[in-house]
């Protein structure tokens, strides 16, 4: 499989990069400072024929452009995660619409750049990483305003992408509370746990679990 993944430097994206390689599949990878990652660094040397990486801060105004380009020599894209995400503490103006860029609107646009490629692949799927601080009916602490509700739009245009592409299997996962730098030290699941849980969710998902909203162990998540 041809595999698509943003946010690949390091935690959950590039614990996924991992899982994808291991099962043998060729993985273009966003960073926006790969040579700064070693991990993925060594990963490159250890498997120049399956990881390729495409240098790039989704939020630049070309990026579009960026990604058309880089696709240009893949015949199709079997699956694409999208993985890069924000969280920001405060809940200015700008972190707000920081947090909506990249957690909801940037999905939406690489989604957008994939689709003709998705469509060439016979089974093509497309797993958004959100969050359970996205689900409106799960939320019983509130705060964490930009960040829930930039999830919760990325929820609703994963619904919206299963209405107008129904050739596509597309959904949002949560990857459970992780040991990441977004997740922090106290976080209880490690990145190995979580992306073998959610590399068992994406090989299992077809046509009909379009539009679902899952954890990483499959379970159905409320809205
Ligand atoms: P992380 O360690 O902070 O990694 C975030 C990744 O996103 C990094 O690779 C980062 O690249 C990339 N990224 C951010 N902004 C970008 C941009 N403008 N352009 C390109 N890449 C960008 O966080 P993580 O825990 O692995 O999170 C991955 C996903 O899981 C996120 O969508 C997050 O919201 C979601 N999630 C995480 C948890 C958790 O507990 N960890 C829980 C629920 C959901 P740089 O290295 O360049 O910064």
């Amino acid at each position: 499989m041809n595999i698509f993944i943003t946010g690949v430097s390091r935690g959950i994206g590039l614990g996924l990069t991992k899982k994808a390689i291991a099962h043998g599949h060729r993985v273009l990878g966003i960073a926006r400072l790969p040579e700064e990652s070693i991990e993925l660094t060594e990963l490159r040397h250890q498997y120049p024929e399956k990881l390729e990486i495409l240098k790039l801060d989704l939020r630049d105004g070309e990026a579009s452009k960026k990604i058309q380009a880089s696709i240009a020599h893949f015949s199709q894209f079997d699956l694409l995660i999208n993985n890069a995400g924000i969280y920001e503490k405060d809940e200015s103006k700008e972190e707000f619409m920081r947090s909506f860029e990249v957690n909801s609107y940037l999905p939406y646009m690489v989604t957008q750049c994939l689709l003709s490629k998705l469509q060439k692949a016979s089974q093509p799927k497309a797993v958004h990483i959100s969050s359970m601080m996205g689900s409106i009916a799960d939320n019983t602490s509130g705060g964490f305003y930009a960040y829930r509700s930039s999830k919760a739009a990325l929820n609703m245009i994963n619904k919206s992408l299963s209405i107008n592409h129904p050739w596509l299997a597309t959904i949002v996962v949560h990857p459970g509370w992780v040991k990441t730098r977004m997740g922090g030290e106290g976080a209880p699941t490690s990145v190995e746990d979580s992306c073998t849980g959610l590399w068992n969710v994406i090989e299992k998902i077809e046509i009909k679990d379009s539009g679902r909203f899952i954890d990483y162990h499959g379970r159905e998540l409320p809205w």
